[in-house]
């Protein structure tokens, strides 16, 4: 074991939501101490808006920004407050014990009294070895229409989407407001989406489906020209052109590490207790961002609970003797977890 002090509050995690946590911790005294991970095959420090060009839904930035540089911003503004900085993922955890202890890949094990887990979730990919270089070129790859669909870039082109579930169709409806016209490429021959959004979807104007299509190749050097597709019954071989793709396959909550310590919902994503509160099954233990959140998935939002979190960790702290005086207490709503519904 470590002989070095434990830290108060462990972040684990480098998007909006661990920076934004990590700005309040660092605000009220806490000292944070945040693991931001390392890049390993398309995962970067940062998280997902590493991979998005221009963010243009951000408050605060009428003009736009770029999503790595939002992301050296929020870091910066932690860092300008105190926040110490690892530049390691962490492996595994153990939350039965107090202090928690967390095993970072390479360095020592640390002990925390608090944590936050913030890690977000990647947007699965199809695997195609031109989709990712044009995703990270902002060649027209993206797997976030909300994100990206309204760029200038996509405006009055042929878009497709790949997918057949309830995030597919809703890129596609999205995509309509601006694409001449927005070709969905399913697998299969029916849609796993729910039925209000398949038939909405199927409805639109400018929306077509190509049944029973894989993307088998993303073709374009610069930008993305088109697709081949596979059919799926006969295996026949197919070109189209398309200005832009957009893959809706589903997400996956970055969850591992937790090695089942953290209650999940049947979708993998962390399972808040009390709604309008960040704590998790194990007291002590606070989620922020995408990876408690299958809903909602912007930036923002992320920022939003990420500030929860500290603001709920700072109080929990104090509550158990550790930092200072508590915040959030008002006559509505007193330290403790049994009222922590307000
Ligand atoms: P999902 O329901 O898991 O659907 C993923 C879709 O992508 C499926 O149609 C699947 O095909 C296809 N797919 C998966 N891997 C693929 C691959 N390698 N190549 C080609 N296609 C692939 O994911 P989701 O649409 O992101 O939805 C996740 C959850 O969020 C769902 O519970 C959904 O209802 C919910 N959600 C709700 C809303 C809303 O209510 N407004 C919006 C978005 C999401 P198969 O069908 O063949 O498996």
């Amino acid at each position: 074991m470590t002989e070095r002090a434990p830290e108060a509050l462990v972040i684990v995690g480098s998007g909006p939501a661990a920076w934004t946590a990590a700005v309040y911790a660092a605000r009220a005294n806490l000292n944070p101490l945040v693991f931001e991970g390392e890049a390993l095959g398309t995962m970067l420090p940062g998280g997902q808006l590493m991979t998005t060009t221009e963010v243009e839904n951000y408050p605060g930035f009428p003009t736009g920004v770029t999503g790595p540089e939002l992301m050296e911003k929020l870091k910066e503004q932690a860092v300008r407050f105190g926040t110490r900085v690892v530049s390691e993922m962490i492996a595994s955890v153990n939350f039965s014990t107090r202090p928690f202890v967390l095993r970072p890949n390479y360095s020592e094990e640390i002990e925390a009294h608090a944590v936050i887990v913030a890690t977000g979730a990647n947007a699965k990919w199809l695997g195609l070895p031109n989709e990712q270089r044009l995703a990270q070129s902002g060649g027209g790859v993206s797997a976030c229409a909300i994100c990206d669909g309204a760029l200038p870039f996509y405006r009055e082109k042929v878009l497709a989407v790949v997918g057949g579930g309830d995030s597919a169709m809703e890129e596609a409806l999205y995509l309509t407001k601006f694409a001449s016209k927005v070709q969905i490429i399913h697998r299969r021959d029916r849609f796993r989406a729910s039925r209000v959004m398949a038939d909405r979807a199927l409805s639109h104007p400018k929306v077509q489906v190509l049944w029973n299509k894989a993307v088998t190749e993303v073709l374009g050097y610069e930008e993305i020209t088109g697709l081949r597709l596979q059919d799926t019954v006969t295996d026949e071989v197919s070109d189209i052109e398309v200005s832009g793709l957009f893959v809706a396959i589903g997400h996956t909550p970055n969850t591992d590490f937790l090695g089942g310590q953290i209650d999940l919902t049947p979708s993998g994503y962390i399972k808040l207790p009390h709604a309008w509160r960040t704590e998790t099954n194990v007291e002590g233990v606070f989620a922020a961002g995408d990876v408690m959140d299958d809903y909602y998935r912007q930036a923002i939002t992320a920022a939003g609970t990420g500030c929860m979190a500290a603001l709920e960790a700072e109080r929990w702290l104090a509550h158990h003797g550790l930092g200072e005086s508590p915040v959030l207490e008002t006559a509505e709503t007193s330290i403790g977890r049994s009222d922590a519904t307000g």
